[in-house]
């Protein structure tokens, strides 16, 4: 089966220098807000381009903290995308606060700013935009919004690592942005980790205590807190990740430019759109067709591992019934919703592997 993340080849690419890792921090008995965390954050903060990153528990977590760093709770309403992973808004709904869907943009399947504006209510906090599949949102858009309103901007990018926009990284971009380590985003740990970045050093020291149950020093607690810290373990595995993902994401976008020429020009399959400003880092490559089930049938019987990112945009989950969206609501999401699948994309993928998934794609025979 050719998957669509082969994290066992990863970490198999980096296992002789893990495992001479894991012998001295065996020995070390440091586990946890150790020297390898405090690395971390100071390299991650400086490839973002930000001041301060403060490991976390997770991608998740990175949100609720970003948010209740930003002072946002009970009743307030942020902004944000129907067309993402359920964290996202799940960690809206966590601190009270409401989530309020705009459409997305039906070649991006990013945030539509052009549908911002007119949710925007005196309860408005914050616009949440998701840079989708590790393309970047349309953030000029987005932060000339905010500005003219007084919104903050939390960045979910967690599928994200190393995307560019206009030349400036994805998470450097609005007021503070939250990254996961899950394993299979594009910079991922063996289990969970997250972070979240910002330059606003009252937002950094909030998250800081926050993350360590509203501690400023032992045993004295200022605010009621969490625990949801990224562990020893995760950042050293992180640091040796780190001196891989660029290499790793020019082969995500290597294999990508391949697969939309050799695709190009199928009638039966819309590919990934990348705006001028954008690079995305392809953390999945989706494409979109109206025949998906033969199309990913057909995949899944030549050994080809497919998935559906996402089959129920946020605003129709049962979770948000309350909320009251119906069908229709946002069409652009809930079109992509029964449209978009991914297929194979990651930096272990060899071309020959990736002629093999083309040619596949390429004898389906469509049936209009
Ligand atoms: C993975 C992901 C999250 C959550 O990250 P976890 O580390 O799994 O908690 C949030 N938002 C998006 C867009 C994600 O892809």
């Amino acid at each position: 089966m050719l998957v669509l993340s082969d994290l066992a080849r990863q970490f198999q690419s980096m296992k002789d220098e893990l495992l001479r890792k894991f012998g001295s921090f065996i020995e070390s008995g440091a586990y946890i807000m150790g020297e390898h965390v405090a690395l971390l954050e100071k390299s991650f903060a400086e490839r973002i381009g930000a001041s301060y990153a403060i490991g976390v528990g997770n991608g998740t977590d990175a949100l609720i903290l970003a948010l209740d760093a930003c002072g946002i709770g009970e009743g307030d309403e942020v902004i944000t995308t129907p067309y993402t992973f359920f964290a996202t808004a799940e960690a809206i709904s966590r601190r009270g606060a409401i989530p309020v869907f705009a459409d997305v943009d039906p070649l991006t399947y990013n945030l539509d700013p052009a549908h911002i504006e007119a949710l925007i209510t005196p309860r408005t906090k914050a616009i949440m935009p998701v840079h989708l599949f590790g393309q970047p949102a349309d953030m000029d858009s987005i932060n000339a919004l905010a500005k003219q309103y007084g919104l903050l901007v939390i960045e979910d990018a967690c599928q994200a690592f190393g995307a560019q926009y206009k030349g400036r990284q994805a998470g450097s971009l609005g007021t503070v942005a939250c990254f996961s380590f899950f394993p299979t985003k594009n910079l991922g740990t063996m289990g969970d980790g997250g972070i979240v970045v910002t330059s606003d050093p009252e937002l950094a020291a909030k998250v800081r205590q926050l993350r360590h149950h509203g501690s400023p020093r032992k045993y004295y607690h200022d605010t009621i807190g969490y625990n949801s810290r990224l562990d020893e373990l995760h950042a050293l595995i992180l640091l040796s990740a780190m001196d891989r993902i660029e290499q790793w994401n020019e082969q995500r976008r290597s294999l990508a430019s391949r697969y939309c020429q050799q695709l190009d020009g199928l009638p039966y399959l819309q590919l990934p759109y990348e705006p001028e400003a954008a690079r995305s880092v392809y953390h999945l490559f989706c494409i979109g067709s109206e025949e998906r089930e033969p199309i990913t049938a057909m995949l899944r019987a030549a050994g080809v591992q497919t998935g559906v990112y996402y089959p129920c945009p946020l605003h129709l989950q049962k979770a948000y019934k309350h909320l009251g969206y119906q069908t229709g609501d946002l069409p652009v999401a809930e079109q992509l919703s029964t449209r978009l699948f991914a297929i194979p994309m990651h930096p272990f993928l060899t071309t020959a592997e990736q002629d093999y998934i083309i040619s596949v794609l390429q004898a389906y025979r469509s049936l209009n």
